[in-house]
């Protein structure tokens, strides 16, 4: 298999080398040639993510020097539990809890299994490898800890000041040895910015060798796609129906891996997409003009993203409107909305919300009734509420418990570097 540039279907690269790169020489996205076509007949046996990601990934794979590595990489990083929980509703619908690794959100996933990856690509060259890694929160920590002591890699984590949970912060700035962390006086959108113009620096690439661990890089869309394939199985064997997913939304790379999922035969039915108050995909859907903006901060902060990068892999699969009409639905959520559906639920369903979780949750109670009777439902929860206190904890009226993984980062020491939102800072900063 190969894959190609959203801006160039000619400019092309085997697995490897599109996921040493993060991003395509023209600035484009890696994307595949093509879509393996699989028949629900060859997951026969297989049960769980673990289980079903080796024959899932093997198309992708093929023909590329990891190949033979695809089942060690995935023992690796998949090592920590994704339970699917039935929701005490009136229809058909589950949670799909992804942060039960060592970050406790779904990004664990994706920066696990790139790790897993780029310490199994041989750099002929011998020089550390700089990963560069915009972060509204979750990414960050998850890729610090997942490349966190690894031989000949160092990470640098950039974030909005001020923009992401104290907790998260925390897990952005504990880390030190090869991983540091860079605090942006700006917004996610600034941070996802200055990595774009490193890599188009060609200063800074002269000087080092320079890799990508955010959503545009495809090694963390198709290690996501595997607890798509593995959770539309189940569904699917258990209702003999087609499931439907609910996402929680920002940069668009879990959605993605949903959608590419899909598009290799696994039973899944709608998509719908939701996001906080920063409406830019919304809009877009509503009225076919895509209008990027900068970001307002929200309760979801993860999902603070005005010009999500991921849409120019959508929009390279859908370039009609009309085709990404049929593709996927999206809805938004305000803060009031998602507050009040964390108390709902605590107390409705038992269950203690993230605030982007509960922006899956209120999208779920505002579909209609013959939406929510049209087979199962699945809500992407992903993150756990214990990394958002300051706004969970008053709604619900008690502390949250902190996950273990989580307790043992929230002791170590902090390290940050503050920057100001330039190319100049980031570069003196890497020297
Ligand atoms: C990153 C993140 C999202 C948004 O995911 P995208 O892949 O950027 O669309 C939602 N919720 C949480 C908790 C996240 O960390």
């Amino acid at each position: 298999m190969r894959f190609h540039s959203t801006r160039d279907a000619g400019l092309t690269a085997t697995l490897s080398v599109a996921l040493r790169r993060g991003i395509a020489p023209d600035g484009g996205l890696y994307v595949p040639d093509s879509f393996p076509q699989f028949a629900l007949t060859d997951f026969d046996g297989l049960t769980g993510i673990a289980a079903v990601a080796p024959t899932f990934l093997a198309p992708f794979f093929a023909g590329d020097p990891l190949a033979a590595q695809v089942p060690a990489i995935v023992a690796e990083a998949f090592n920590f539990p994704v339970p699917l929980k039935r929701l005490p509703v009136a229809h058909d619908a589950s949670v799909l809890e992804l942060f039960h690794g060592p970050t406790v959100a779904f990004k664990d996933f994706g920066a696990r299994f790139l790790a897993a990856c780029m310490v199994r690509i041989p750099r002929p060259s011998g020089r550390t490898l700089t990963i560069l890694v915009a972060t509204s929160g979750d990414t960050g920590g998850a890729v610090a800890a997942a490349f966190h002591g690894r031989p000949g890699i160092e990470v640098v984590v950039l974030f909005p000041r001020g923009l992401v949970s104290p907790r998260q912060e925390l897990q952005l700035t504990c880390w030190g040895g090869n991983v540091r962390s860079l605090s942006v006086a700006g917004t996610f959108d600034d941070c996802q910015r200055l990595v774009k113009a490193a890599f188009a620096d060609p200063g800074l690439n002269a000087q080092r060798e320079l890799s990508s661990a955010n959503s545009i890089n495809i090694g963390r869309l198709l290690p996501q796609a595997c607890y798509y394939v593995a959770t539309s199985l189940a569904e699917y064997r258990r209702t003999g129906q087609k499931v439907n997913f609910i996402v929680p939304s920002g940069n668009l790379g879990n959605v993605l891996a949903a959608v590419w999922a899909r598009k290799a035969g696994l039973p899944i039915g709608e998509l719908l997409l939701t996001f906080n108050a920063n409406r830019t995909v919304p809009e877009f859907l509503e009225t076919g003009v895509w209008a990027p903006r900068p970001s307002v901060p929200t309760l979801a902060s993860a999902m603070d993203v005005g010009n999500p990068s991921n849409m120019e892999r959508l929009r390279d699969l859908y370039p009609e409107h009309a085709q990404m009409l049929g593709a996927v639905r999206a809805t938004s959520v305000s803060d009031a909305a998602i507050q009040a559906r964390i108390q709902t639920d605590r107390v409705a369903l038992g269950e203690t919300w993230c605030p982007h979780t509960a922006c899956a949750a209120e999208a779920y109670a505002q579909l209609s009734e013959a939406d929510q009777a049209k087979g199962p439902w699945v809500l992407v929860g992903t993150a756990h509420p214990a990394k958002f206190p300051e706004t969970v904890e008053p709604l619900v009226g008690h502390a949250i418990p902190v996950p273990e993984s989580l307790a043992r980062l929230l002791e170590l020491p902090r390290a940050v570097l503050e920057v100001p939102a330039t190319l100049e800072a980031l570069a003196a900063a890497l020297q």
